[in-house]
């Protein structure tokens, strides 16, 4: 079986997103199914598009996922969706789930259509998909591991459930604290330059001796959490998309794929969530869907691949979760300015040099900080 899954680089700065696209046959590439897997910021979205026209030779799209709402991951979508044709969107649509929610959030004050409101003002470009996609009548699927009625082979929404969905949306920054989340853009970026800033100190790490810590459950947003997770497998090589999400959420889709009767540590491709960082990630959960540590001279037996800027240091990826996954006998690549493609054999050649994996680092980062 064919496969290409191509990881677009997000942004010059601070900060970091994802951009990925795929395209898969079962017939030796007379038929391809193409996705695009978040889009970015706006000029990764028109990068996408560039990209599937040249290296897919395509202008049709199969499936377009929205992993969860956050800018750097569905700004991008909105050009994908106006200069491609979509034939369907996974994605989560938050104000479609008030009457779901309303007992759970609501103080007596607040209306259902007020809330409604939070959730669409809130999340501006998870919104404009959405508006975009019904414009042009492309169907939207809901994406639970608990209604995997999208007939995409190959794929299994591996998570969230709706069930974890929505106790993740509830604490959505849209619901809990509305005058925040306007300025979100900013925060996050404003927090970005601040790590910047601040001094890194480091400390050594060997094989043996990780210095990675499980996170706490609430170490990233729920935002991340409430991510689509997906699972390809493509004739026995099992692909992990995880989005930003968190531990919290990484669990609760292992729980699902093994309730399928798939096995866990058995993926050939897993995306390290959230760009590398060590918000996101765990010795316990690296331990049960990868495997625990393994010898330093043994070969490398699965790829991990990162979204991540292009800036040196600061936090995306942390050495400490790159080290982790080395040593679980990852190897690990990384965007960082130039797009990674991950394929199987008899694919096309692009003339690409093959992507340098990052080394196992001697030192990490001190701080406890992300
Ligand atoms: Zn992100």
């Amino acid at each position: 079986m064919l496969y290409e899954i191509d990881f677009l680089p997000v942004g010059e700065g601070e900060q970091s997103g994802d951009a990925i696209c795929l395209r898969y046959s079962l017939d030796q590439g007379t038929n391809w199914s193409v996705g695009v897997i978040d889009g970015g910021a706006q000029e990764s979205g028109e990068s996408l598009c560039k990209h599937i026209d040249k290296y897919y030779n395509t202008k049709i799209i199969d499936f377009l996922v929205c992993t969860h709402p956050d800018q750097d991951h569905a700004s991008g979508l909105s050009c994908v969706l106006e200069n491609l044709t979509v034939k369907k969107v996974l994605m989560h649509c938050p104000w479609d789930y008030v009457d779901s929610i309303c007992d759970y959030v609501s103080d007596g004050r607040v209306t259902k259509e007020s809330l409604k409101n939070r959730l669409i003002e809130g999340h501006p470009y998870a919104y404009k998909v959405y508006e975009l996609a019904n414009e042009k009548n492309v169907p939207i699927f809901h994406a639970f591991s608990d209604s995997q009625d999208h007939n995409i082979p190959c794929l299994l929404i591996a998570g969230p459930s709706s069930t974890f969905y929505l106790q993740q949306l509830i604490n959505f920054k849209s619901i809990t604290d509305v005058t925040e989340d306007i300025d979100k853009g900013y925060g996050l970026l404003k927090g970005a330059m601040e790590a910047v800033k601040k001094a890194v100190n480091w400390i050594a790490e060997t094989w043996d001796d990780e210095k990675l810590v499980d996170p706490e459950d609430d170490a990233t947003s729920s935002e991340n959490n409430s991510g689509i997770i997906l699972q390809f497998d493509f004739d026995g090589k099992k692909i992990l998309l995880t989005g930003d999400c968190g531990v919290p959420a990484l669990a609760q889709s292992a729980d699902y794929i093994v309730s399928q009767g798939i096995e866990l540590q058995q993926f050939s491709f897993i995306q390290v969530p959230h760009h590398g960082s060590k918000r996101n990630i765990g010795p316990t959960i690296l331990n049960r869907l990868l495997s625990p540590p393994i010898a330093q001279e043994v070969e490398p037996n699965f790829t991990a691949f990162i979204s991540a800027t292009k800036m040196e240091n600061p936090k995306h990826p942390n050495k400490r979760v790159v080290n982790a996954f080395i040593r679980r006998g990852g190897k690990v690549i990384a965007t960082q300015g130039s797009t990674k493609c991950h394929h199987s054999n008899g694919t096309p050649d692009r003339g690409w040099s093959k992507a340098e994996p990052l080394p196992f680092y001697s030192e990490v980062e001190e701080d406890n900080n992300d």
